[in-house]
């Protein structure tokens, strides 16, 4: 895997011209993503106030192209840009003239035919935002998750999530953009998750000591490049943890019997109550949704406080803003 380290940062820095997609949390590196969570402190304060509006995006429209289900990606993205008061144009492929034989092309160029400039694209298909972004002339594109391969949003919010939540412990050694020896372990189906791809390339080029724990059977064929270690004994890990961050089962993904049966799964790695009090005390809990209770995670569990599994859906909405004003932001004072 490619150190997300080596990639030049998103943004305004000096001599470093405004950066047009967000396809992988590759194209960010370190400084980008500091700088997406920089600004995210700001949309946090805006998010927090009686009317939760800015003008930073007035006169522009983003288009949520989802051909995927989704419920908090979707609705997250389409609040932030309400909140910057940008115009919305929603598109689901369940109701639209792809069912009538439209290829994707065609719909892409039909949508920035109307005066668009950003698509947020969401398929099963791994590579497609990419696609997408070669087709447009004007347009961002943001990858609002691709097949099996990469959910940047996602990774972003999580990074903003551990950050502000560990600040002033000490497991946080480093600033506010850093994660510097900050010990996660990501559990259950790496093999099938686009957020376990991204939040490995951010979380490490964060500073963070990533920790793959799951069956054989779950993880991808090959990790070579992986800034990870790989464990199958979860009770072992858990105590030395800051943060657990547990990931849903993707059935919908599997084409083959990868496991003898869910209850084994949930023995074996799912987050219990009698295998969460293995946590110190301090650790966070997380998730990135939808939730399987009872499965990869017990309901208690994510309900207790250690959990923030509904504290990053609300950092989502500000992480998005963060993005949305970065890649097409009008100039406007984000305090006006
Ligand atoms: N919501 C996340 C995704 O779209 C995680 C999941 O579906 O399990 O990838």
């Amino acid at each position: 895997m490619k150190a997300a380290t080596d990639l030049p940062p998103v943004g305004r820095h000096a001599g470093q011209p405004a950066r047009r997609h967000l396809l992988s949390v590759a194209d960010l590196g370190a400084d980008g993503i500091e700088e997406v969570l920089r600004v995210t402190d700001s949309f946090v304060e805006v998010s927090g106030r009686a009317i939760p509006k800015v003008p930073a995006l007035r006169g522009k429209t983003v288009v949520s192209l989802f051909f995927e289900d989704s419920t908090r990606t979707r609705l997250s993205f389409e609040t932030a840009a309400r909140r910057l008061s940008a115009d919305v144009m929603t598109f689901s492929a369940a109701s639209s003239s792809v069912n009538k034989g439209e290829s994707l092309r065609d719909t892409v160029e039909t949508i920035e035919a109307m005066g668009i400039d950003g698509v947020v694209v969401r398929h099963a298909g791994s590579g497609v935002p990419w696609q997408v972004a070669r087709w447009l002339r004007q347009a961002a594109v943001i990858n609002g998750g691709d097949g099996w391969h990469e959910h940047p949003t996602q990774a972003l919010l999580d990074c903003y999530t551990i950050t502000r939540m560990l600040a002033g412990a000490p497991a946080h050694e480093g600033g506010p953009g850093s994660l510097a020896g900050v010990r996660i372990a990501i559990v259950g189906d790496i093999r099938h998750s686009r957020v376990a791809r991204s939040d490995v390339l951010a979380f490490s080029a964060l500073g963070a000591h990533v920790t793959l724990v799951a069956p054989p059977t779950l993880l991808p064929p090959s990790l070579a490049g992986w800034p990870v270690e790989v464990s199958h004994d979860l009770d072992a890990v858990l105590p030395t943890l800051d943060v657990v961050y547990l990931l849903r089962l993707q059935q919908e993904r599997m084409r083959e019997a990868l496991l003898p049966s869910l209850r084994e799964y949930t023995a074996t790695y799912g987050l219990t109550s009698t295998r969460a009090r293995l946590l110190p005390d301090d650790a966070l809990i997380m998730h990135p949704g939808p939730v399987n209770r009872g499965v990869e995670i017990a309901a208690e569990v994510a309900d207790q406080p250690s959990s923030v599994i509904t504290r990053q859906v609300a950092n989502g909405v500000a992480v998005r803003m963060a993005v949305l004003y970065l890649l097409l932001g009008s100039g406007v004072d984000l305090a006006a």
